[in-house]
């Protein structure tokens, strides 16, 4: 048991285990809900501060940060309570702030082009990891005015595939979103998928209406299965159909990722099979110039092919953008920061 993952029930029944009334619960849950340590919970008795305490609280500390100079991004290196190392990124935009946060350690997937999944899955985040990633932030850095946050927006985008992490992802977006919980809209979340088609289906019970993003990478089943294993099990024409029936369902547009590599899938035949796969979906095409991962050796399209690209899907009536590149000075693709940092731990270069 952490405390970082309790639910209010379960803080509930923990309090009347110790003995305590049950106005403590509401006030340890406050406490939590702001990533509290127990003892920081001033407003409760030193005794109970010290039951507390002796609980482990599975939550995550900032074991590196580094700061863009060029567009104020922060890219995070968390540290877990059994040392393992996950990644995040603070981003700044003009509506707010979006931390992109890791729901794994590593990842299981082994897409050809991620650095996450080069040495497998270490193991699942729980739903405290994941909000200590928020609550960490902000901590660094507070928000300026009293009752707002500095985390206004979440995408799980990091190091992990959720779907993947299935239970412990809908507990953290039900502790997000929860009106006594952290109370960020829905419409402010985004989860990004490779492509795993029954848990798409579940999701769509299970969790509030987040945005769906689908990292599809290609329109044809021979090139997404040269770089997405998990397209041999779910093949692409099933992605499609179960994000338009997510887009359907939820009245929501999808986001399909789309990573231009050069010689791979950035033509415009490409773009032409594309728009074609894509016509008559609620949706939005993302398009991201491939980061370079050193240890794969696949190469990325310059910011002209990128936008000539893009142009191509909207002639054709797909709506389309290339994603804002940010704190290209501080490292590069996901993952890539962990695996630097690792290797230093290591002794390796
Ligand atoms: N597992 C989830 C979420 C994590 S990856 C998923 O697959 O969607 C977040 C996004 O970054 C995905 O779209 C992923 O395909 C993309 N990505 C991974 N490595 C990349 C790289 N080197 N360059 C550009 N995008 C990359």
């Amino acid at each position: 048991m952490y405390l970082a993952d309790l639910t209010k029930p379960e803080i509930e029944r923990l309090l009347s285990e110790l003995g305590e009334p049950k106005y403590r619960a509401g006030q340890v849950w406050d406490w939590l809900n702001r990533g509290a340590r127990p003892q920081e919970m001033t407003n409760l008795p030193a005794a109970l501060r010290e039951k507390l305490s002796a609980i482990s609280y599975g939550g995550v500390e900032i074991e590196r940060k580094l700061f863009s100079e060029k567009d104020g991004t922060v890219k995070y290196l968390f540290r877990l309570e059994d040392e393992n190392l996950v990644e995040g990124v603070l981003m700044r935009y003009h509506y707010g702030n979006t931390l992109c946060l890791s729901t794994q350690i590593g990842c299981n997937m082994g897409c050809k082009f991620c650095a996450s999944t080069l040495d497998g899955c270490v193991r699942d985040l729980r739903p405290g990891e994941m909000l200590g990633q928020i609550f960490a932030v902000e901590r660094d850095e507070p928000a300026k005015e009293a009752g707002h946050r500095t985390v206004t927006n979440i995408v799980l985008m990091g190091s992990g595939e959720p779907l993947d992490n299935y239970d412990n992802v809908v507990a953290f977006l039900n502790r997000v979103t929860a009106q006594d919980g952290l109370r960020i809209s829905p419409r402010n979340i985004s989860v990004s998928t490779c492509g795993i088609v029954p848990k798409i289906a579940q999701f769509l019970q299970d969790a509030p209406h987040v945005t769906l993003s689908i990292s599809l990478h290609a329109h044809d089943d021979e090139t997404r299965s040269n770089m997405m294993p998990i397209n041999k099990v779910y093949p692409i024409d099933s992605v499609i159909a179960a994000a338009k029936n997510y887009a359907d369902k939820t009245g929501r547009r999808v986001v399909f990722e789309y990573a231009l590599i050069g010689g791979v899938n950035a033509s415009l035949s490409d773009a032409e099979a594309l728009a074609k796969k894509l016509r008559g979906i609620l949706c939005h095409v993302n398009l991201i110039p491939l980061n370079p991962v050193p240890e794969r050796g696949l190469a990325g399209v310059s910011r002209k092919e990128a936008d000539q690209f893009c142009a191509w899907l909207t002639e054709r009536n797909i709506s389309a953008t290339v994603r804002r590149e940010m704190g290209t000075d501080i490292e590069g693709a996901c993952g890539q920061l962990r695996r630097r940092i690792l290797h230093e731990i290591r002794g390796e270069n």
